[in-house]
């Protein structure tokens, strides 16, 4: 294959971009971006979806001469145009960048970025996978970390150092649903010339758009929210300006942990009712956190729409609303927890989150096993729950037979 670093992908204007409604898009809102940014009717055929180009290599007109900026489809593959220029007008950046996974596109993120020696600052309650991906695997390549309550800004800014490259931003985070102010945590890091990432993978473009609040880089799993029903795999990146995105762009196709056409094309159709849903499940996780605060059962319940919580003000400030997912302890402690996970049967007992169906999970055995006996472990009592679309009545009844120990 010839190289093809030198071809740059064609700059398209809007309306190339986005076809006969490109001008209107300057100032559309989010729903109408979902469901068209980066996709026109297609040229050949009129066809109303991006058809799922499965396909490696594209005919050149002569030697270097690519009809339409398209080479080889690890650099470049028109179904995954449609959904990185969908994902980028969705978080309002220049450049969006799909991977495989959402771990693929926080190895890119990480290996765009630091160098050995380079120092980062992640959430004390991060991600299982990311906090795997930085202790076991980039600490082997000389990047340290350092995790701190991310939404304590005072202890986040104690915590840089002049070794420090990135700031790392989960909010709300995963599973204690804590919320970090993205603007103050964009000021620590460039005050000392670090970049701001946010993981914004729980509350979805459509809740939150960190770039707006002074993100550099915004990373997905859109495995969740995104993509929406559970049926496939995938991550991505926005990144505020050009040149980075340039820079990622170049470690995406170096180390090619693309998303196959038709997983983009998955993921796009899922983009298009985001909004939808992200609006019923928002409602029904309100109602849940109504019922679990009035259970016995119930120790505490983690969800940044309680006024209680301590991120409500500033959650109120970044989101549209507060998200689907809900955590709560039991008391009793993990065999309790574990106990109510088993007994669910609506919901169903798996990882993952941000899809129709709802999931019950217990964090400390499942997602975040990785995390046990280290800084970063959820307590042993948490449960989480990602609502979905079915009625609330229904999921309610089924928590609630939970909590009591019975099965239907
Ligand atoms: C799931 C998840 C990831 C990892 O994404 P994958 O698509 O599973 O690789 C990263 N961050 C958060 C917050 C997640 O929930």
């Amino acid at each position: 294959m010839v190289d093809s670093e030198q071809i740059k992908p064609p700059r398209s204007s809007a309306r190339q971009l986005f076809g006969p409604v490109g001008d209107l898009l300057g100032s559309a809102a989010f729903e109408t971006l979902a469901v068209h940014a980066g996709q026109h009717p297609d040229s050949a055929t009129g066809a109303v979806v991006p058809p799922i180009y499965a396909v490696s290599t594209y005919a050149q007109d002569s030697v270097a001469n690519p009809r339409a900026g398209y080479v080889y489809s690890r650099q470049g593959n028109p179904t995954r145009t449609a959904l990185e220029n969908c994902l980028a007008s969705l978080e309002g950046g220049l450049m969006g960048l799909a991977f495989a996974s959402g771990m693929a596109a926080e190895d890119a993120v990480f290996r765009t970025i630091c160098r050995p020696g380079d120092h980062v600052i992640i959430p004390d309650d991060v991600y299982g996978g990311t906090f795997r991906l930085l202790d076991k695997v980039l600490t082997r390549w000389g990047i340290s970390y350092t995790p701190v309550p991310i939404w304590d800004t005072g202890a986040v800014a104690a915590s840089v150092t002049g070794a420090t490259r990135l700031i790392w931003c989960e909010t709300p985070t995963n599973p204690l649903l804590g919320v970090a102010d993205i603007r103050a945590l964009a000021n620590i890091a460039h005050d000392s010339e670090c970049l701001l990432v946010v993981d914004n993978t729980f509350a979805s473009p459509y809740l939150q758009q960190p770039i707006k609040f002074g993100a550099d880089v915004v990373v997905h799993s859109t495995t969740k929210y995104l993509g929406g029903h559970s049926d496939t795999v995938g991550g991505a990146l926005v990144a505020k300006d050009e040149e980075l995105g340039q820079s990622i762009k170049f470690h995406q196709n170096s180390m090619g942990a693309i998303p196959s056409p038709f997983d983009a094309w998955l993921t796009l159709r899922g983009i298009k009712t985001l909004a939808v849903r992200m609006e019923r499940q928002c409602a029904t996780a309100a109602t849940i956190t109504t019922f679990l605060q009035n259970h016995p059962l119930v120790s505490r319940v983690y969800y940044p729409g309680l006024l209680t919580h301590q991120g409500h003000e500033t959650a109120r400030r970044q989101m549209r609303s507060f998200g689907g997912i809900v955590s709560f302890a039991v008391h009793g402690g993990e065999s309790v927890a574990i106990r109510v996970c088993n007994a669910a049967r609506l919901f169903t007992l798996a990882e993952s989150l941000g899809a129709v169906e709802s999931l019950i999970s217990h964090p400390l055995r499942m997602t975040h096993a990785s995390t046990a006996d280290s800084v970063v472990a959820p307590p042993a009592d948490l449960i989480r729950i990602s609502v979905g679309l079915e009625s609330p009545d229904d999921l309610i009844a089924d928590l609630s037979r939970a909590l009591q120990g019975t099965t239907p």
